[in-house]
């Protein structure tokens, strides 16, 4: 297995809804994993056959593709905000010191240690912890990021609407009173001076025999997302290399724990976060709201998480997949470990790293974060 980056840069506006439903017309701002990898199998199908051995290791089996999100450069390892972070509800925002005082946001807090303390405690945190230093409410503040805690920055997409007609079946001209808009992601995104290339950029594990035609099939234009007759949704992707690094899970314990304070006690604590929605289930597959870590000694301190249902479409079948009800990307988790077997333990959240949670795992759902820094962090971001 080998790991990567997949970078698309966006040759035409993207059009991906969120529903199936043609009457919602909200682009999303990010490429699904599945998308993509539905959009590669088509451009295979177009030549091959999804018998061939080919397609069932990248497509079928062992294969996983993560969502691409938003990145202004082809460099860029964007990631989600997990939803344990907030901001000033005036002034949201990544603190910049490069920005006249008036303009600037207020920086962004991640709040597990604090939730944590007080479900600990039994107490409610008092309610300046919940403000922001210009004594305004801290919200919930969502979105996709750099990953460095050194310089923050947020990456976002810009989108348009677009206005379409209807065209009647019969003549073949403008139908009447047919007009529909939708929305779609932008193929540049502003620069300082000029307009600048929208990127997304996502992970995959990719079987080593399998690379090769990811290569190649990466070589030409792909389309995803809708209305792809009429141009929209070119990508011209490019492979990278990619090497995920182990959390420090010790260090990360002790940091999250001098932030939680006297409440910690002695046990071992660590955090996982989605990378990409999960579909859950208990032991006997039925939905389930958490994760089941099958870990001794590890209980849940608390989890802050968003439901949602989960859409597909089988391109092999043509058939839309049946719903299932799932998490949100950046949904988080807390544990603590009471046991004395740390090494088990990190072996066990190791193979959680590698492997993900949850169903239709080779889509690029259950991706998950082990020890986000982001947790740790005290002060202002
Ligand atoms: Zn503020």
């Amino acid at each position: 297995m080998k790991e990567i980056r997949i970078v698309a840069k966006v040759v035409s506006p993207i059009l991906i809804n969120e529903d199936r439903q043609s009457s919602n017309t909200i682009s999303l701002d990010y490429i699904p994993g599945s998308t993509l990898r539905g959009a590669l199998a088509a451009t295979y199908l177009r030549n091959g056959a999804a018998s061939d051995q080919v397609f069932r290791a990248l497509f079928l089996g062992g294969s996983t593709i993560a969502n691409l999100l938003p990145a202004s450069s082809a460099d860029d390892d964007p990631e989600i905000l997990p939803m344990s972070v907030y901001s000033c509800k005036r002034h949201p925002g990544f603190l910049k010191n490069d920005i006249p005082q008036k303009d600037a946001a207020h920086g962004v807090q991640d709040m597990l240690a604090l939730q944590a303390a007080s479900r600990l405690s039994e107490k409610m945190a008092p309610s300046t912890q919940w403000e922001c230093s210009c004594r305004q409410e801290l919200k919930p503040f969502g979105g996709f990021w750099n990953a460095n805690l050194k310089s923050p920055r947020i990456f976002r997409t810009s989108k348009s609407y677009n206005r379409f007609t209807g065209i009647d079946r019969l003549t073949g001209t403008v139908a009447q009173s047919i007009f529909y808009t939708s929305q779609s992601l932008d193929d540049s995104q502003p620069g300082e001076f000029t307009d600048k290339p929208q990127y997304f950029s996502g992970r995959a594990k990719i079987l080593d025999d399998s690379l090769e035609m990811l290569r190649e099939l990466a070589s030409d234009s792909v389309f995803v997302g809708a209305d792809r007759t009429r141009g929209f949704g070119e990508l011209e992707l490019s492979i990278h290399e990619y090497k995920s690094s182990r959390p420090d899970y010790e260090g990360w314990n002790s940091a999250f724990k001098e932030k939680l304070g006297e409440q910690a006690g002695a046990d071992f604590y660590f955090a996982i976060s989605l990378e990409s929605h999960a579909i859950l289930v208990d032991r006997f597959l039925r939905p389930a709201v958490d994760i089941d870590l099958c870990i001794a000694d590890c209980q849940q301190v608390m989890r802050i998480t968003k439901g949602m249902y989960i859409r597909g479409w089988n391109v092999a079948w043509g058939l839309p997949k049946p719903d299932d009800t799932g998490l949100r990307a950046g949904s988080v988790f807390l544990y603590r470990y009471t046991g004395d077997n740390y090494e088990g333990l990190v072996e066990e959240l190791e193979k959680i790293r590698h492997a993900g949670i949850g169903l239709r795992r080779e889509e690029g759902f259950g991706m998950v974060q082990i020890d986000n820094m982001i947790h740790t962090t005290i002060g202002g971001l």
